[in-house]
């Protein structure tokens, strides 16, 4: 059976989140997107886990269920450390089986910071201290950096990153198996950087809102268990763990060289400036940027086996500029759900169905582009600095064969 997993959402009781960011909603919005296996989000927080516990069923797999979906213990922590005279802030993905452990965990985590604050609270503990606490409480408790290339944040990130993962981790380096792409980047330019060959790449929404659930999520099949989703993604085994969905990486908010204040930005090319033109202060370099900085070993040198990954844009932007109408407007919403009526949920629309299929059930525009969006035939005007890229699907283009034609 196939499943896609999204391991990345905030509840509402993160900074920055919409109030239905609860579970009945999530577990719905999760079914129309075609999330079959959701990050419950917030682990850390106790009120958060007072509701999760109380609502989800608990599978005894390390899995958990509510309205037909399945829920992972998962959310994500900030750490902040001082390290060669710099002060670090890394967001960090921590995966839980069961709810034994996340008590024991949070027990720990306690000692070095406030869980009531946030729900994705700051924690002042280094990359190898936190694995050391984190493996002396069970081994089967998962740390995956998170959107490793963001600016502020990411472990690779141009503002408060390192240049290498042992640099952050030190000698517990080898506990960490997987990274978190984020939107603005994609596997392709993850492993153009040598230190990231080893790794598996992962792909969640990093959701604040309903409306995010799913925009990047992992494809996996017979995964039945906590247990042998995180194996799968261990081994890089292609017969379980099948592609990962992306953004676009343009289509992110940190692509691109800039300051978004001044309305300054250097896409496609990187900045040769340190400093904004129009400020003076320090420009926030991009993804692409930090890429190309850290990159630069052949294709040949890399080790086969990776896992495949697809583009695809929202569907909700994708019926926008088919109808001319804002993401927001009660006609995109109308085409939307009848766009599900008929093939069943975004992902299978997006990404599964049939070319055939497409044409057969929905309006030919809408499928047009969809089919136009899956052979990347995609204008793309790149984010930058917090902004978000603005794509164009090119309708007229000439369309190639795309991976589920
Ligand atoms: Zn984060
Ligand atoms: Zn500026």
């Amino acid at each position: 059976m196939r499943e896609i997993l999204d391991l990345h959402v905030h509840s509402r009781f993160s900074r920055a989140t919409s109030k239905d960011m609860n579970i009945e909603g999530m577990a719905e919005r999760a079914k129309k997107k075609g999330i079959t296996i959701l990050g419950t989000g917030d682990i850390t927080h106790p009120e958060w886990m007072k509701e999760v516990k109380k609502k989800l069923v608990d599978l005894k797999n390390g899995l958990f269920e509510f309205g037909g979906v399945k829920f992972i213990l998962s959310g994500e922590i900030n750490i902040v450390f001082n390290l060669d005279g710099k002060l670090r802030k890394i967001h960090v993905l921590l995966t839980v089986p069961s709810f034994d452990l996340l008590d024991v965990l949070n027990a720990e985590l306690l000692h070095f910071g406030d869980l009531l604050s946030d729900g994705r609270p700051t924690i002042f503990i280094s990359g190898e201290k936190l694995l050391k606490l984190v493996s002396s409480i069970s081994d089967k408790i998962f740390v995956i950096p998170a959107h490793i290339w963001t600016p502020w944040f990411g472990l690779f990130g141009s503002k408060s990153g390192f240049d290498r993962i042992a640099d952050c981790f030190g000698d517990e380096t080898y506990k960490i198996f997987a990274l978190e792409t984020g939107l603005s980047s994609d596997p392709y330019l993850n492993y153009l950087v040598r230190d990231i060959d080893r790794f598996t790449v992962i792909s969640n929404s990093d959701a604040h809102s309903l409306e995010n659930l799913g925009r990047e999520a992992n494809v996996m099949e017979n995964v039945s268990s906590y247990e042998e989703i995180f194996t799968a993604i261990k081994n890089k085994d292609r017969k379980k763990f099948l592609f990962t969905i992306e953004f676009f990486p343009e289509e992110g908010k940190y692509f691109g060289d800039g300051h978004r204040k001044c309305g300054v930005h250097f896409v496609p090319e990187c900045a040769e400036k340190v400093f904004c033109p129009v400020c003076g202060k320090p420009l926030t370099y991009g993804v692409f940027h930090r890429v190309m900085d850290l990159a630069g070993w052949k294709e040949e040198e890399r080790s086969d086996g990776k896992i495949p990954f697809i583009h695809v844009i929202p569907l909700k932007e994708i019926l926008s500029q088919v109808f001319k109408k804002g993401k927001g407007t009660k006609v995109i919403e109308r085409e939307y759900l009848n766009v599900l009526n008929e093939l069943n949920t975004e992902i299978d629309a997006l990404v599964f169905k049939s070319k055939r299929v497409l044409f057969d059930k929905i309006n030919a525009d809408v499928a047009k582009a969809i089919v136009a969006m899956r052979s990347g035939n995609v204008v793309k005007q790149a984010g930058y600095d917090g902004e978000y890229g603005k794509l164009t699907i090119n309708m007229e283009g000439e369309q190639q064969v795309g991976l589920f034609n």
